[in-house]
This record gives structure tokens, sequence and C-alpha cells, in this order.
């Protein structure tokens, strides 16, 4: 009887898309269509500004530069960055809480922070000046998803330190939506919101999105009949495989975002509708993929370590930042009529990786032969062992269904394809339906059980 009142709500969703196709929305088209020469000079006036500010206000930059010989003035092309020194997380430790900061904290007007797994959180500071841009480029990130003035934009990304809630947030305004600001949790109240205020655009991580998922199936709403049309997901790497399963239950468009607090917050980079790719805003930041092992620049195309330098940021400009996220970089043009560079999606974080017996394995690529497998649901969490001198991992799914009995089949399928696919082995273990844990924000995808180092 449920579908039989849903149906005609869905069908006339999809006759509304067929009648009146979108226009393609710029929000600032003069930047995002700039020509790429034009893009270049930009950036090269930029860098210089910015190098210029870091050095004389930033004592850890300055000392730095110093070691190399390097003052401002000899950055005169953009291959000069080259010369600078890199960046990299423990620096914001190091300097904890406001070390690396360019500008006096009295005249900053907000901080974020990262909650640290060990030790000191990194702090991050915007001025006024700081916070309308990120709010211009998650706008410009937005509308480059998809999203349009008068949507109503469900932000469960988490609210407080974390960049991702706020970002979201006052970009989504500055694009003139309406925003609802959720947050993380309540899940069965954001299924109820999102179908009755009629969300058109879902902000979330894609392990929360899959979780609202399965909590509107369970309580017998179907969000691919109401509104949504777009999910704007980042703050965790996720699978190909991932989006596909979410756009298939949420009915919508899942859009990689891209952003982290180091460098900004969400919006530093985001795919168009075209969905291959993600536009990284050149104006605003300096995008380089090294080898990282060498820090040498790597071939156009070639997969290498994304490194990223500020160019407009004053409260904590960033030089060759090392995010550590490995991805490639392409210039080609884009159907969408943007000119800024593409990243491909990021699916590794060399953090991530975990080395099993010598193989390296991204715990994505794990996830990508998981989902989509008959017999099990699309939750997972790898538990890594150290069994002597060995590193074991046990990979833990869920079956879809009670009956136990067929659970040693389903294990022993899951390691064939684990082995065959990723080329690693891995012990499997079935677990029952709801039994691995959900997302409330980001997933906790690593049980690491190995005695730590001292
Ligand atoms: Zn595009």
């Amino acid at each position: 009887m449920m579908t039989a009142v849903l149906q005609p709500r869905y069908a006339a969703k999809v006759h509304e898309h067929a009648r009146a196709p979108r226009r393609r929305h710029f929000f600032d088209r003069e930047a995002e269509t700039m020509p790429r020469e034009e893009l270049r000079r930009l950036q090269l006036k930029r860098l210089k500004a910015s190098v210029k500010a870091a050095y004389e206000n930033v004592a850890l930059h300055r000392e730095r530069m110093r070691a190399k010989r390097l003052r401002p003035q000899d950055i005169r092309s953009l291959e000069d960055l080259r010369q600078l020194p890199f960046t990299v997380k423990s620096d914001l430790r190091d300097h904890y809480p406001f070390g690396m900061f360019a500008r006096p904290r009295e005249t900053l007007a907000r901080l974020h922070a990262s909650s640290g797994t060990t030790g000191k959180p990194t702090v991050v500071g915007y001025t006024r000046d700081d916070l309308r841009t990120w709010a211009d480029l998650m706008a410009r990130s937005m509308a480059c998803a998809g999203v349009r003035a008068g949507d109503v934009v469900h932000n469960a990304y988490g609210y407080g330190l974390f960049t991702g809630g706020l970002g979201a947030h006052y970009g989504a305004e500055r694009l003139g939506a309406t925003v609802v600001p959720m947050s993380g949790g309540a899940t069965e109240r954001q299924v109820l919101l999102i179908r009755d205020f009629g969300a058109r655009v879902l902000c979330a991580t894609p392990s929360y999105a899959l979780n609202i998922a399965e909590v509107a199936e369970r309580e017998g709403v179907d969000l691919r009949a109401s509104r949504l049309e777009i999910g704007l997901f980042g703050a965790e790497p996720w699978s190909e495989a991932m989006r596909r399963e979410i756009e298939a239950r949420l009915g919508l468009k899942a859009i990689d975002v891209y952003g982290l607090s180091e460098i900004m917050g969400p919006g530093v980079a985001v795919e168009c509708e075209a969905q291959d790719g993600l536009h990284g805003w050149e104006d605003h930041f300096l995008f380089e993929i090294i080898d990282p092992e060498s820090g040498q620049p790597v071939a156009e195309g070639d997969a290498g370590e994304l490194v990223i330098t500020t160019l407009t940021k004053q409260a904590l400009p960033m030089i060759r930042y090392r995010t550590r996220d490995i991805t490639r970089a392409s210039t080609t043009r884009c159907a969408c009529g943007r000119n800024h560079l593409r990243l491909q999606r990021i699916t590794g974080r060399n953090d991530d990786m975990l080395i099993i017996r010598g193989v390296n394995v991204y715990p994505s690529q794990i996830e990508a032969v998981l989902i989509g497998l008959p017999g099990i649901a699309p939750h997972y969490q790898l538990v890594l062992e150290r069994r002597g001198s060995l590193d074991e991992l046990t990979v833990e799914v869920e079956a879809t269904d009670e009956d136990v009995l067929a659970y040693p089949e389903i294990e022993a399928r899951v390691k064939h394809h684990i082995k065959s696919l990723v080329g690693v082995s891995a012990a499997v273990v079935a677990k029952m339906p709801g039994e691995v844990p959900r997302s409330q924000g980001k997933a906790v995808r690593v049980r690491d059980l190995r005695p730590k180092a001292r």
C-alpha cells in the first residue's frame, strides 16, 4: 500500500525534471570561466603577496625560507613556488595554538579546530575577509553541484569546531538557499524533516548519508519519492561503489566536495554536474601533485600527493601544505565550461594506507569490493591485529539476513573477492544485521588493535 501512495509523487518529480531542465549556473561566472593564462597571472600576483605576508608575519615560514636563502622577492614565477619549503600538519600542532597565524588573534573573527586523535588539536583561524571568501567559495561549490537560490538545504554535517557544519551553512546562505541547520545525530528526526521541509539538497558525510537512507527505509519513509535531488558529500574518502549505492537509495545525485580545515574547510574543490573530477578553485589556491617520496612534481595526469598553497588567506596563509591525499590533476577542458583544473576523486589518504603483509591497501579499495555483493549490507569495519611480527586484517561485514547458517558461505565468498580484486589475504567475519556500528558523522572504518609503537 505504501508504494501505491508514494508512486504518483515520484512520477511527478521525474516529470518536472523532464519538463524544466535547469540551466547551467555559475555563482561567479567571471572567476569560474577565466581563461587559464589569465588565471595563472592572477595566481602569480596573489602568490607573491601571500608569500610576502607569510614571511613578514609568521616566524616558521620566515625561518624556513631563510634557511634556504629565499626572500619573498625571489618568487618571480609560478615555477619558483617549487623552491619554497613544505608545510605539514605537525607544524600546526608544534605551534599550538596560534603560532602560525599571520594576524593578531584579537583581529580574528573565528577559530576552528580538528580533534586530534593523538595529542594537541590543530587550530585554524579566520579574519572577517577569510570568512567571506570561504562563504563565497562554498556558495560557488554548491552552485557548481547544481544547488540554486531558493532550495532547501538540509545540513547534516556536524556543527561546532569541525569546519563542515558552519562551512556548508554559510555557503548555502550566501547562495540564497534556505538552510536547515540540523547537524549530526537524531537520524529518525532528520528523515522526517528532509521529507516534510522538502529538502532538495542534503549535506553530510557519505557514511552518514547511508545511515539516513537506512533509517528512512526502516521507518517506511521513501526518500526517493521526496524532493531530494542533490547530495553534497565529503569529509571522508569514499568509493565510486558507495556513490552509486547512496544515489540509488536516496534518489539523488551524489556530488563529492573536498576541503580541509588547514586550508579553509569544505569548498576547496567540488565536482560539477559531470561528476568527472573535482574543480579546484585556482583563483584562491595553488595545487601541485608531487611524488610523496622525492617531493618532486609528477608529470601532469600522474598520481601523487596533493600539495596546496593558499593565495588569499589572511589569518593562516599556508605555503605548500602537504595534504597526504593521493590524487591526479587534469587541466583539460570540462563540459561545464569551468576552466579550473580537475582533481580525481580522492579515495585514499596517505595516513589511511594499511600495509598488510607488504601489500598497500586503502580502506576504500575494500569498500569498493564489498558494496553491491549479494547477501551483505554496505556497512563494514576493518580490524588490524598483530600476530607475531605480521599484521593481520579481519574484515567485518554485515549480512542482510539473519540466517547464520549462510554466513560461512558469505565469508568465503567475500574473502575470495578481496583476495582476487585487492590482492590481500584477509579473514572475513559476517555479523548479524545491525551489528556493524553506524556512522554518526565521520565513519570509523578501521579498528587498529595493534600494540602502539613506543
Ligand atoms: Zn566541470
